[in-house]
């Protein structure tokens, strides 16, 4: 099904529009300088997990490109969750994305409308259960995550999403399921679209995000982790610390947990600490109070972390 020829409704500058209804103008500012941000939600039993601390990411995203989007977090909240009940879902994916519209056509985006949209959809994991069984099988990018003086990298902007992906097609032409992303140093930084942690002698290692996104579902795993006693490290990761882990999994909204099950043709066990985690994860996300910051409470401003 063709995502523009769909039923259903979207949430577009304050008001829920037939699907099919949701257009744009070709002189759009973001479609041709890539100043849109976005956030990929997941719907778990009608509720949007981390629905605060999404919400906040994008308004973050935007106040990095030094615009502001004229709604709050609350009311990006309501409308999220009255989009996602028009449409009537229980469980799927919610991209919201906010770009600079097309008053203007040049570099500068000054003189353009800060617009917001909000598309609910039945989704389930990317990727089926076999493939969660049995692990991905992933390649390694040539192109790397640049640095944090070189492009905003903790903005989930969609210039951003360009090396991303060139380098998930390149992937899947291989008869790969993804990339690992190295950072401009050659250290591992993410898939092209999720967060990576390795087990090395029991201890959970994951790369810290100093020039990637600080995934929601990756602070949810290193908190699942820590409340079983286990011990996380964030730190540099080098790649060849890959040949030492036992076991290997990404982790985002859109993949949930997943297993590696080789990089380049080196094996890894789809382990017990992955499967382990999926079953804490499962439950995190179907527990009442699911939609608040949680464990993401570095994306709440300071204000809002007080109340
Ligand atoms: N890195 C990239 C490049 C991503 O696109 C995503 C998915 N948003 C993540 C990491 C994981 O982030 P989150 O857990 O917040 O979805």
């Amino acid at each position: 099904l063709s995502m523009d020829d769909r039923d259903g409704f979207i949430w577009l500058d304050g008001k829920v529009v037939p699907w099919r209804d949701s257009r744009m103008h070709v002189l759009t500012h973001a479609l041709h300088y890539g100043s849109a941000v976005f956030e990929g939600e997941r719907i778990y039993d009608g509720r949007v997990f981390r629905l605060a601390a999404h919400s906040q990411r994008l308004i973050n995203s935007a106040r990095l490109l030094d615009y502001e989007i004229p709604w709050t977090r609350q009311q990006i909240e309501e409308a999220t969750r009255a989009v996602v009940k028009a449409n009537g879902l229980q469980s799927g994916y919610v991209r919201p994305i906010a770009w600079r519209g097309s008053e203007v056509m040049g570099v500068s985006a000054i003189g353009t409308t800060v617009h917001l949209a909000i598309a609910p959809w039945a989704q389930e994991g990317r990727l089926s259960v076999q493939a969660r069984d049995a692990g991905i099988n992933v390649t390694m990018a040539k192109y790397r995550r640049p640095s944090a003086d070189f492009a905003p990298g903790h903005a989930k902007v969609a210039g951003l999403y360009l090396i991303c992906g060139i380098e998930k097609d390149k992937a899947l032409k291989a008869g790969f399921d993804d990339a690992l992303m190295l950072d401009w140093k050659g250290d591992l930084a993410e898939s092209t679209g999720a967060n990576i942690f390795l087990v090395i002698d029991g201890t959970l290692v994951t790369p810290t995000p100093e020039n990637f996104l600080d995934g929601i579902t990756r602070r949810a795993v290193m908190s699942l982790a820590r409340k079983r006693g286990w011990s996380v490290e964030e730190r540099t990761v080098k790649p060849q610390e890959l040949s030492r882990a036992s076991e290997v999994f990404l982790c985002g909204t859109a993949a949930e947990i997943v297993p590696v099950g080789s990089v380049d043709g080196h094996n890894y066990q789809a382990g017990p600490v992955a499967r382990t985690l999926m079953a804490d994860f499962h439950k995190l996300v179907r527990s009442p109070d699911c939609e608040g910051f949680g464990e993401s409470t570095h994306l709440a401003p300071p204000v809002d972390r007080a109340a």
